[in-house]
């Protein structure tokens, strides 16, 4: 069994698959959250776009998000704090051989059940992952053995 691109620990099979399949909606704005999260993993960006709350995408919008979504590397999703409607996450990737750190409060709205994302705050952090410490990913390496490696200038 796979674990989980949200991270939550559980199976695949048991957390953002049946969702993103829509064989299942998400309960909360939070498991619609990571659902979304697994998507950018697996360069899902009808799903992205499908959960999304009135807005279209462009093609040039979309081509974006796709190359985005497909040329990062996802490491971690990290829950910071979560209401009803509103789900604050720290998200570390690397794109473009730099070590990122997505920080974003979301709103999320439930329009004919289903749960949407509206918008969201964006916090300006540094990234600080120590190069002796272990990976954020959860590989149970050092990040200079690990993730750090992927960074190739
Ligand atoms: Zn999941
Ligand atoms: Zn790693």
């Amino acid at each position: 069994m796979n674990k989980c691109y949200c991270k939550s620990g559980l199976d695949f099979a048991e957390c953002c698959e049946p969702i993103l399949r829509v064989e299942q909606v998400a309960p909360t704005a939070l498991s619609l959250m990571r659902s979304r999260y697994s998507a950018y993993c697996l360069g899902d960006v009808n799903y992205l776009q499908a959960t999304t709350h009135d807005h279209t995408w462009t093609d040039d919008e979309l081509k974006f998000i796709q190359d985005w979504a497909d040329n990062s590397f996802w490491q971690h999703l990290e829950i910071v704090d979560f209401s009803d409607d509103m789900v604050e996450f720290k998200a570390y990737y690397i794109f473009e051989n730099v070590q990122h750190l997505h920080h974003e409060r979301s709103t999320f709205l439930k329009v004919n059940d289903m749960w949407k994302y509206v918008d969201g705050e964006i916090y300006e952090d540094k990234v600080t992952l120590l190069r002796n410490e272990t990976c954020i990913c959860g590989s149970g390496k050092k990040y200079k053995r690990c993730c750090a490696t992927r960074i190739t200038k």
